[in-house]
């Protein structure tokens, strides 16, 4: 018999961009969330606003060290996810990718607990398949400086399935692609903080390469619908399933965009392209939108605007 009433909802890298949504969210829904964070990457001015709140709970914790709490659902999000901040300790990503999968996933087996894994679309790595399906294997470098974070999740998703079949633990695991909003942190080096912080500052916006590497955006509030859904969907359908925006457009017109919508006076300038730039990226996600009925909803300009904001905020706090 439980002794307490409400769904207690467990969120490693919690006060991390998307943690932080997903917090709001499980908050608002009168969850008792535990929010777990190294704070890496993670801010508390993410999760400040819910310190007070009667059902949120914070705990400073590094997930590659064993935890023993008591959850019924847990999201897997802890991980730095700029390649500036994942490569900046490249051991210490892959640590926390498969011990911490190790260790929420044993966690999971002890208390019963559903878990969701956040994996990522770098699992594709370079992929020669267009768009990715689920299906897809990839094309990754094992030995390149991008393979910590790459082989680190895809380590993670193998052992989410042995554990499933091996302990039957109830697993649930997506692959995010790019996504986008409020509370990126501003100097992560990711493309859509870093052109905006350049053209708010009127900055020359670093294209690297020709800028016709394609990516597709996902904007926050889309994506966090996706994994609630995905982990409130049946338990025959474990993933691993595609969640992100299938409008595709190349990093130069990203860049002339954000011009754009800023009004900037910023001029684009191309910078050598990094070691293993994925050329481009599309998810299929017609396996989301038959199985859990979910497609993005938020343009790219509407998703820009509401950043844009955050990020004139910010910067305007910190001049
Ligand atoms: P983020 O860096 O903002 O958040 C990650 C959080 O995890 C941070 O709060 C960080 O402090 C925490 N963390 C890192 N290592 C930790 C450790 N060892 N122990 C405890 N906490 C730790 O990144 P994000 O964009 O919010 O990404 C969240 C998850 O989603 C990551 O697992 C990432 O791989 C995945 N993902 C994100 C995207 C994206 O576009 N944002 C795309 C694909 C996958
Ligand atoms: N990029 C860029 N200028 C920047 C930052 C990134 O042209 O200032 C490019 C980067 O080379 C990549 C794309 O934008 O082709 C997306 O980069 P990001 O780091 O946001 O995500 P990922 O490469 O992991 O998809």
């Amino acid at each position: 018999m439980k002794y307490h009433s409400s769904k207690r909802v467990l969120i490693t890298g919690g006060a991390g961009f998307l943690g932080s949504h997903l917090c709001d969210r499980m908050v608002e829904k009168g969850f008792e969330v535990l929010c777990l964070d190294n704070f890496f990457t993670g801010n508390k001015r993410n999760i400040s606003h819910l310190l007070g709140k009667s059902n949120f709970e914070l705990i400073r914790h590094d997930l590659t060290q064993p935890l023993f709490i008591e959850a019924d659902e847990i999201y897997n999000l802890a991980c730095p996810a700029s390649p500036i901040h994942y490569q900046h300790n490249p051991v210490k990503t892959v640590k926390t990718n498969v011990m911490g999968a190790i260790h929420m996933l044993g966690m999971a087996k002890r208390v019963n607990a559903k878990i969701l894994q956040a994996s990522t679309s770098e699992i594709y790595g370079d992929p020669v398949v267009h768009p990715q399906k689920e299906d897809y294997w990839g094309n990754v470098n094992t030995i390149g400086i991008r393979s910590c974070y790459d082989e680190g999740k895809r380590c993670a998703e193998t052992l989410f399935f042995d554990y499933h079949r091996q302990n039957r633990v109830n697993i649930r695991v997506v692959r995010i692609f790019n996504t986008y909003g409020p509370r990126m942190h501003p100097n992560d080096g990711r493309v859509v903080s870093n052109f905006i912080v350049q053209a708010l500052q009127n900055r020359e916006i670093t294209v690297y390469g020709d800028g016709s590497q394609t990516r597709s955006f996902c904007y926050v509030d889309d994506l966090m619908e996706g994994l609630i859904r995905m982990m409130n969907g049946p338990d025959d359908f474990i993933g691993p399933v595609n969640l992100g925006n299938p409008n595709e457009f190349t990093i130069l017109e990203l860049a002339e965009r954000v011009i754009e919508l800023t009004g900037s006076k910023s001029k684009i300038i191309f910078k050598e392209l990094p070691a293993d730039d994925p050329l481009q990226r599309q998810p299929d996600i017609s396996l989301a939108r038959e199985k859990l009925d979910w497609q993005p909803e938020v343009q790219l300009e509407k998703g820009l605007k509401k950043t844009i904001e955050f990020f004139k905020q910010i910067t305007a706090e910190f001049s």
